[in-house]
C-alpha cells in the first residue's frame, strides 16, 4: 500500500513510532521509520558489516521514537554528536540511512520531492553512468584496470602495464570517443604501480581515475594528482564534511564521490557539495546499493549546482519498487516527481530478499598467498 501523501501542515503534530531494519541476501541494508500519521520513510546503509549497521540503527530508536521527524538537520546533529566515538563507516552509515528516511517522511508530509525542500530543482534530468548500451540508454561507464592477473604488485612489469593499456584501448576503440569511460583503481594499486598506469592510460582519455590509492593516503593522492591532467576522483570511503575537507584543501581529487548511504545522508551530501563548489569541483555520488540509495542521490542531483554524474544507471533493483523510476534516455534519468524520495518500496518483495548477507571476502595474491587489496 502506498503512503498517504501530504500535505501535513507545519504545525500539525507527527511523531516517530518505530524503526525497523532489513538485511538482504545481497548485503543491502534498509531502514524503515514509521510515524503515528501513517507516513513511513525509507533509507539504506552500508553493505559491509550489514548486520552491525542494522543493529546500530535500531539503537537510535531510544532517541528518535516520540520525536517530530521533520527537524532533520537537528536530528543529524543529535545522532552524530550524541556519540562520544563519532564517524567511521558504520556509525556514519547509521546516521545516513536514518537521515534519508527522515527526509523521505518530511517530503511526504508536505507532498513534495526532497529536492524542492532544498531549493531545487537545479536540473530536470540527471546524467547517470553504468552499463552502456542502446537498451539502457546509458552513455558513460567505468571499469577497473583490466588484466589477466587480479592482484597488483608494488611495481608492475612493462608486460602487465601493456596488457592493461591494450584492454583499455580496445574498450575505447569499441565505444568511440563519445562514451565517457572512468577507470576505478579501487585503492587496490600501490602508489608506484598506480603512477605507471596513470601515465600509460592517459593517451586513451579516461574520464577520470577513481581511488587511485587507498583513500587515507591523501598526500600520496595529491602527489599523483599533480602528475596527470586526467581528473582524480575519490570519496566512497570518506565520511562527512570533515573527511572531504582534507581532500579539497590538499587538491587530492577533482571529482568527489561521497556515498549517500555512508557519507552522512542527504543532509551531509548537500554540505559536501557546497564545500566542493568553493573549489570548482563537482559531485559524482557513488552508489552500488539499491533503490533508496539511487532515489536519495537523485534528490541531491536535483538541488545542487555542481553535479557531474550519478553512478548506476541500470534497473537491477526496480523489482523492489511499486512503480519503477522513470527510464534513462540519452544518458539521463528524469528527476523523480513523487513526494519524499519519490519511490514506494514493495515490502512483500523486500521480505523475499531478506537473508544472510555475503560472507567475509579477503583476497590473496595467487603468486605468494599474501593478502591483497580489492
Ligand atoms: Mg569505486
Amino acid at each position: 500500500m502506498s503512503d498517504p501523501q501530504g500535505p501535513i501542515g507545519p504545525n500539525e503534530a507527527i511523531k516517530v513510532t518505530n524503526i525497523e531494519t532489513f538485511v538482504l541476501k545481497n548485503s543491502w541494508v534498509f531502514v524503515k521509520i514509521s510515524t503515528d500519521a501513517g507516513i513511513t520513510g525509507w533509507g539504506e546503509m552500508l553493505k559491509d558489516d550489514a548486520k552491525a549497521c542494522a543493529a546500530g540503527a535500531l539503537e537510535v530508536a531510544g532517541y528518535l521514537v516520540g520525536q517530530d521527524p521533520r527537524p532533520v538537520v537537528h536530528h543529524w546533529q543529535a545522532i552524530h554528536r550524541g556519540a562520544f566515538y563519532r564517524g567511521g563507516p558504520i556509525k556514519t552509515a547509521i546516521s545516513s540511512g536514518i537521515d534519508m528516511a527522515l527526509w523521505d517522511i518530511t517530503g511526504k508530509c508536505y507532498g513534495v520531492p526532497v529536492y524542492k525542500l532544498l531549493g531545487g530543482p537545479t536540473r530536470d534530468r540527471v546524467r547517470v553512468y553504468g552499463e552502456v548500451s542502446e537498451k539502457t540508454g546509458v552513455n558513460a561507464m567505468k571499469v577497473g584496470p583490466k588484466s589477466s592477473r587480479k592482484a597488483f604488485k608494488y611495481i608492475e612489469s612493462p608486460l602487465f602495464v601493456d596488457e592493461v593499456v591494450e584492454r583499455f584501448k580496445a574498450l575505447r576503440d569499441h565505444h568511440g570517443p563519445g562514451v565517457d569511460i572512468g577507470v576505478d583503481f579501487h585503492g587496490a594499486v600501490q602508489p608506484p604501480a598506480a603512477l605507471q598506469l596513470v601515465k600509460a592510460l592517459e593517451p586513451y582519455h579516461p574520464w577520470f581515475y577513481e581511488e587511485i590509492v587507498q583513500a587515507l593516503n591523501v598526500d600520496v593522492m595529491a602527489e599523483i594528482a599533480r602528475k596527470t591532467h586526467i581528473p582524480l576522483a575519490t570519496g566512497e570511503r570518506i565520511f562527512t564534511k570533515w573527511g572531504f575537507k582534507e581532500i579539497l584543501e590538499k587538491r587530492a581529487a577533482t571529482i568527489l564521490q561521497p556515498d549517500i548511504c555512508y557519507a552522512g545522508g542527504i543532509t551531509e551530501l548537500r554540505i559536501i557539495a557546497g564545500q566542493a563548489e568553493a573549489y570548482f569541483s563537482p559531485l559524482a555520488p557513488h552508489n552500488p546499493q539499491g533503490p533508496c540509495s539511487l532515489a536519495a542521490s537523485l534528490q541531491i542531483a536535483g538541488c545542487i549546482p555542481n553535479f557531474l554524474a550519478q553512478e548506476r544507471g541500470d534497473n537491477e533493483y526496480m523489482e523492489l519498487l511499486a512503480e519503477p523510476l522513470p527510464a534513462v534516455e540519452n544518458g539521463h534519468r528524469p528527476l523523480p516527481t513523487g513526494p519524499g524520495l519519490g519511490i514506494t518500496i514493495d515490502e512483500d518483495k523486500l521480505m523475499d530478499l531478506v537473508g544472510d548477507p555475503h560472507p567475509y571476502g579477503p583476497q590473496f595474491d595467487p603468486d605468494d598467498g599474501s593478502v591483497v587489496d580489492w
